[in-house]
């Protein structure tokens, strides 16, 4: 038997809506710009890119327990701490060069989640033409609430997405306004990776991302999905 020299760390075990169970974590894959209205509000043109993607580490799921607040510490190196409300799917299946017909097949459940950014650290690499990790790929910078099963969450790629601040509407969109549907997203990062089960795929983020504070309460919601509540410590 293989014996490490200290004891592995398990996976991020996502809760699982009606199951004891908990889905393990693998990788984190993002999709840039996939809303038409906040590729603009970044100062991009949706009518001409090309999808792109970046990853967050798996270890750094930060996972919200049915129905409770979680507490998200403000992370160092930034006085810029943006929200990104996202549909998060999990794979239950991988592989390589899925069609994008039979995409959707892959996917165990969705999650509501949210793509914490360091929007200064971000802005500083896109102009230095250096890599995002800073900005993007921090210790619990991927927030991802209970998965429902795929089976129960019928329309949820044409479903209201609203994250509120402190009450007042931040992002509200639908998710059927993705430039990039998840079956095309499935599709293209298979072409570059080999997915495998316990993949999670952050969908992208509408509009009216903003600043968030210590103290800030999250709130976000999509569709019938398990909504999730996040204070900001
Ligand atoms: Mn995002």
């Amino acid at each position: 038997m293989t014996s490490y020299i200290f004891a592995p760390k398990p996976p991020v075990g996502l809760p699982i809506v009606g199951s004891s169970k908990l889905f393990p974590a693998r990788r984190v894959y993002c999709i840039g710009r996939n809303y038409a209205a906040h590729a603009r509000e970044m100062g991009g043109n949706p009518d001409r890119e090309p999808p792109f993607f970046f990853m967050k580490p798996g270890d750094g799921v930060q996972v919200v327990p049915n129905g409770k607040l979680a507490r998200h510490p403000y992370p160092p190196g930034t006085s810029d701490y943006h929200h990104e409300l996202e549909l998060v799917a999990a794979l239950r299946k991988g592989g390589r060069d899925i069609p994008e017909s039979g995409a959707l097949a892959h996917v165990y459940g969705y999650a509501v989640g949210l793509d914490m950014t360091r929007r200064d650290r971000q802005g500083e690499a896109k102009k230095l033409q250096r890599p995002w990790e800073i900005g993007k790929s921090g210790d619990k910078s991927a927030i991802v609430g209970p998965l429902t099963l795929a089976a129960k969450a019928g329309g949820i790629l044409a479903a209201e997405l609203e994250l509120t601040v402190n009450g007042a509407v931040r992002q509200k969109a639908s998710t059927a306004d993705m430039i990039w549907s998840l079956a095309e997203q499935i599709a293209i990062l298979s072409q570059y990776f080999t997915l495998a089960p316990g993949d999670l795929i952050m969908t992208g983020t509408p509009e009216g991302v903003n600043a968030v504070i210590k103290g800030d309460v999250m709130e976000g919601r999509i569709g019938e999905l398990q909504p999730i509540r996040v204070r900001v410590d």
